[in-house]
C-alpha cells in the first residue's frame, strides 16, 4: 500500500480488495427450487429409468414443440452436437456460409460434420449477418448451405436470409443456441428455415445444465435426426448412414422441464436487469448497451456492451483487466471471430474482397456483462459505479496496466 494519498481506491490498482468477494460469473446459472428439484429427483429415483427417451424428455419434447410453435423438438446431450446432427441430417456437403462473429462451436459443427466454413461478414449495426454481403457471396460462391447465428437474445432477421436463400435452393438454418423464447414478427425463433438449434447450456436462459433441441417442421428432416440420436434404436427407423448418441437424459429434461416453468419470470427478471444496466450507463460516454435486434420479444439473456475507447478513456481490453480485478468476470464475447481461430485462420475467405473487417473491429470492442440468477440491482448498481470510476480515473488505470505489462 504505498501509493499516493490522492489515487482512487480500486482493485485493478492494488489499493484495495475486490468489490466482490466471491467471481461473479456472466451467465444465467439459474437453477430451481431445491423443494422442485428433490420431488424431481426422487420420481426419477422411484421409476429407475434415467436415458432413452424417456417419460421426462418425452414430456419436455412436448413442452418445447408447443412453446416453438413446430412440429417437431428433438432434444439432445447439447448445441453442438445438434448443429452436427443437423448438418448430418440435411445431407449438406461441400461449403456452407457463415458469420465469423460467432461462438467457436457454430464453426466447430461444420468441421465435424465433414464441410468446409465459408465466413461471411456481419453489419457492425446489427452484429449479425449482413444480408447484402450474403447475397454478394452467394452469387459469387456456390455453397451447399447457409448457417446462420441469432445473437444476444436478437434475429439475424430469419424471414430475409430465409427468403435470399430460396431463391437459390439452398438450405437454410439456423443457430438459435441464444435465442430461445425470442419472436420475430410475432413468431417464435424455432419455425424459421429448415431447422433451428437451441442450446439448454446453465448459461443461456433455458438450463437443463447441458442440453440441447432442435426445432423443424420438416418431418422427414425430424426423423431422420430421431434415428441419427440413438443407436440403440428408434420408434421409426428411416436410413441415416452415421449416427451419435447425442440423446438427453432423464435429469437433464427435468432441470429443463422445471426451468421452463419458470420461464417467463426469467424472462422477465432479466428485462428489467437490462433496463437497470441500459438506464445506469445511459451517461457515461463511451459504453453503449446493445438492444437485441431485430426482435419483437427478447429473452435479454446477455448484457452486451460497446466500448468506443476514445470517449472511454480505456480499450476493451483494459476495462475488462479492471472487471476482473473486481471479481467481475466479463467476458471478451466473440473475441477474436472465429476467422482468426485456428484451424479456420488459414481458409482463403479470409482475406481479399471477403476479408472480414467489420468482425474484426467489433470484435475489439464488445464486453459481456453480468446478468442473471448471480446478480441482483444491488449488485447492478455496484458494477455500474464501477464503470462510471474506471472512466473518471482512466488515464490512471491505462498508466498502471501499461505499466504492469
Ligand atoms: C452456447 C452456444 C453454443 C453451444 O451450445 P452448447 O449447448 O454448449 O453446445 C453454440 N452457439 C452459440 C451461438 C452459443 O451461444
Amino acid at each position: 500500500m504505498h501509493e499516493d494519498s490522492a489515487a482512487p481506491r480500486l482493485a485493478v490498482l492494488g489499493n484495495r480488495p475486490p468489490a466482490f468477494s466471491s467471481p461473479l460469473p456472466v451467465g444465467q446459472l439459474n437453477f430451481p427450487s431445491w423443494e422442485k428439484y428433490e420431488q424431481n429427483f426422487r420420481a426419477i429415483f422411484e421409476r429407475q429409468y434415467y436415458t432413452n427417451q424417456g417419460p421426462l424428455t418425452e414430456e419436455l419434447e412436448a413442452k418445447l414443440a408447443d412453446r416453438l410453435g413446430t412440429r417437431h423438438a428433438i432434444c439432445v446431450t447439447n448445441a453442438t452436437l445438434g448443429l452436427i446432427m443437423t448438418a448430418q441430417a440435411l445431407g449438406i456437403e461441400g461449403k456452407v456460409i457463415l458469420p465469423p462473429f460467432t461462438f467457436i462451436a457454430s464453426a466447430q459443427s461444420l468441421l465435424w460434420a465433414g464441410l468446409s466454413p465459408v465466413f461471411c461478414d456481419i453489419d457492425p449495426a446489427t452484429h449479425h449477418l449482413d444480408p447484402t454481403r450474403l447475397t454478394e457471396l452467394l452469387d459469387r460462391n456456390p455453397v451447399s448451405a447457409v448457417l446462420a447465428v441469432n445473437l444476444w437474445g436478437g434475429s439475424c432477421n430469419p424471414p430475409l436470409l430465409t427468403d435470399i436463400c430460396k431463391a437459390r435452393h439452398i438450405p437454410i438454418y439456423f443457430d438459435s443456441a441464444q435465442a430461445f423464447g425470442c419472436k420475430v414478427a410475432g413468431r417464435p425463433v424455432g419455425g424459421f428455415g429448415e431447422a433451428e438449434v437451441f442450446s439448454l447450456h446453465a448459461t443461456k436462459i433455458l438450463s437443463a445444465g447441458e442440453g440441447g433441441c432442435i426445432s423443424t417442421n420438416n418431418d422427414e428432416l425430424a426423423e431422420k435426426l430421431r434415428n441419427i440420436r440413438s443407436s440403440y434404436g428408434v420408434r421409426r427407423p428411416v436410413e441415416v448412414t452415421k449416427t451419435a448418441n447425442g440423446r438427453m437424459s432423464e435429469a437433464q429434461a427435468a432441470m429443463a422441464l422445471m426451468n421452463l416453468e419458470d420461464f417467463d419470470d426469467l424472462a422477465a427478471r432479466n428485462r428489467n436487469q437490462h433496463e437497470q444496466y441500459r438506464k445506469q450507463l445511459a451517461d457515461l460516454p463511451g459504453i453503449r448497451v446493445i438492444e437485441p435486434h431485430g426482435v419483437d420479444v427478447s429473452n435479454y439473456q446477455y448484457l452486451i456492451c460497446e466500448i468506443d475507447p476514445p470517449s472511454f478513456g480505456l480499450d476493451r481490453n483494459t476495462l475488462h483487466q479492471a472487471l476482473r480485478a473486481e471479481n467481475i468476470l466479463a467476458r471478451r464475447y466473440f473475441s477474436p471471430g472465429a476467422h482468426r481461430c485456428p484451424p479456420f485462420n488459414t481458409l482463403p475467405s479470409a482475406a481479399g474482397q471477403d476479408a472480414l473487417l467489420a468482425t474484426d473491429a467489433l470484435s475489439q470492442r464488445v464486453l459481456q456483462l453480468p446478468l442473471g440468477a448471480r446478480v441482483d440491482s444491488t449488485a447492478i448498481e455496484t458494477i455500474c459505479a464501477l464503470l462510471c470510476e474506471f472512466h473518471r480515473h482512466a488515464p490512471r488505470i491505462a498508466a498502471h496496466c501499461k505499466d504492469a505489462r
